[in-house]
């Protein structure tokens, strides 16, 4: 039987851990999530039925703060996947140096399938089950998969409501007018873009040189997109759930976007302002986009998408996991004894935490930064915490993300000493 995420993702944290000499009690505090609700939706359909949705919030550890971590409507959610995703960002805000916990949320539901009147009483009804759970010192939600700024507002507005005040920062990833920061919705793509530009820097080749293919074509994988794209990186392949493109000159990524914008379909198009045109291209599977032979493999979509079935195929020289977990632990050694360098994503993904947490700053200042701003302070965290990963890996000889964990979990070892561990109570150390 193969392992479930949640497995996969703690046998990770314990190798890792191992590795990093991390001491057993505080290993031990990792292999127990805090607290989790786990609850029913009843919600009416415009038809009159009812229907209902598993609903999902784990707060996952919170020595370092409160648990932040986004909500994600999908039908593959379970807890055990909501679990291994809040262990994750229990790692991701350590390795950025964020004053969070680790959290997240989900719902057991295709969205694509309600209306949008249904998706509001669902995503306000979520809220209402959670009103307790959640709040601005305690757990503050943002957008994952299926989720946007809009649904965020719906949350915020339904918490007020139940509260009885203003509260913005009790949810990030909101619209600007109710709340949001300048650069939120971008932040993922963009960070994760930093991450490129460091990475660059650091094997010493140039963007034009490199060749993309990029798995899902959703808020982080459109926004890294076109950033590569300006700044002459080739996206030769992009897809989405119904499968992908490919063209070895390269795709106008923003023509794309335009067009699933409007047909909802990843289709091989240029737009010339308001026409769209078709280019060459070939319709290709999401199998065969991950074993294309390209430089860099950017799963941007679903955990678990490389895996030890697949990862023989892949022929990319580095993999920036945009994505939450795409490559199962299981598939690590296969990679790594092919020689492709995985960027992880407690790192590469972690701009969208990162501009979360700036939002949730300004809102307790009620200062809100501008743009440029916002920007200029992700790129300096983004490029801080890939450096201080790199020289950890070479400094260690080990890879990225056993060199993030370790990071991470000096952190929180850091913290919980502080409060004191065995070692303290025994023998005063
Ligand atoms: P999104 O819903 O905007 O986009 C997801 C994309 O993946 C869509 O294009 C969808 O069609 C595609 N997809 C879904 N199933 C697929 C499949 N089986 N094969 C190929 N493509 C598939 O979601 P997003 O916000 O862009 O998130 C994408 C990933 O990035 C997730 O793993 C998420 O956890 C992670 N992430 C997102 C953020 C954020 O701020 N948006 C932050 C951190 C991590």
């Amino acid at each position: 039987m193969s392992k479930s995420t949640y497995q996969d993702a703690l046998s990770r944290l314990e190798s890792t851990a191992a590795a990093a000499g991390t001491s057993p009690e505080v290993v031990e505090s990792l292999r127990h999530p805090k607290s989790i609700l786990s609850t029913t939706l009843s919600v009416r359909m415009d038809d009159g039925r009812m229907r209902y949705f598993p609903a999902y919030r784990c707060h996952y550890n919170n020595i370092l703060g409160p648990s932040k971590g986004g909500i994600r409507f999908h039908p593959a959610v379970d807890q055990d996947e909501v679990t291994a995703l809040a262990l994750w960002m229990t790692i991701k805000c350590a390795v950025l140096g964020l004053p969070y916990g680790g959290g997240k949320g989900g719902v057991q539901v295709d969205p694509k399938r309600l209306t949008p009147m249904e998706l509001e009483r669902l995503s306000r009804h979520y809220m209402r089950s959670m009103a307790d759970f959640i709040g601005p010192e305690l757990d503050i939600p943002a957008p994952d998969v299926n989720t946007n700024a809009r649904i965020m507002g719906w949350m915020l507005s339904e918490y007020e409501v139940i509260h009885k005040r203003r509260t913005p920062a009790v949810i990030t990833g909101k619209p600007i007018c109710l709340g949001g920061s300048e650069g939120r919705e971008e932040a993922t793509g963009r960070g994760a873009f930093h991450c490129v530009e460091a990475l660059l820097k650091r094997i010493g080749r140039n963007a034009s040189e490199m060749t993309v293919a990029i798995q899902g074509f959703g808020n982080a994988g459109q926004h890294i997109a076109q950033l590569l794209q300006d700044v002459g990186c080739t996206i030769v392949a992009i897809s989405d759930s119904r499968g992908g493109i490919y063209s070895s000159s390269g795709f106008d990524t923003y023509s794309i976007a335009r067009e699933k914008e409007r047909s909802r379909i990843v289709r091989g198009v240029y737009c010339d302002k308001s026409v769209c045109e078709a280019v060459p291209h070939e319709q290709i599977s999401n199998e065969e986009l991950l074993a294309l032979d390209v430089d860099l493999l950017i799963p941007a979509a679903l955990d678990g998408v490389i895996h030890r079935g697949n990862a023989d195929s892949v022929r990319a020289d580095y993999i920036l996991e945009v994505a939450n977990g795409p490559v199962r632990a299981d598939a690590e050694d296969i990679l790594m004894n092919k020689g492709v360098v995985i960027v992880p994503d407690v790192l590469v993904n972690a701009g969208g935490v990162t501009v979360s947490y700036f939002e949730w700053v300004q809102n307790r200042q009620g200062y809100p930064w501008d743009l440029s701003t916002v920007r200029s302070r992700l790129e300096s965290h983004m490029i801080t915490a890939f450096d201080e990963v790199w020289n950890e890996a070479e400094q260690r000889r080990c890879t990225l993300r056993d060199a993030a964990y370790a990071l991470a979990l000096r952190r929180i070892e850091l913290s919980m000493k502080s409060l004191g561990t065995q070692e303290y109570f025994q023998n005063g150390e």
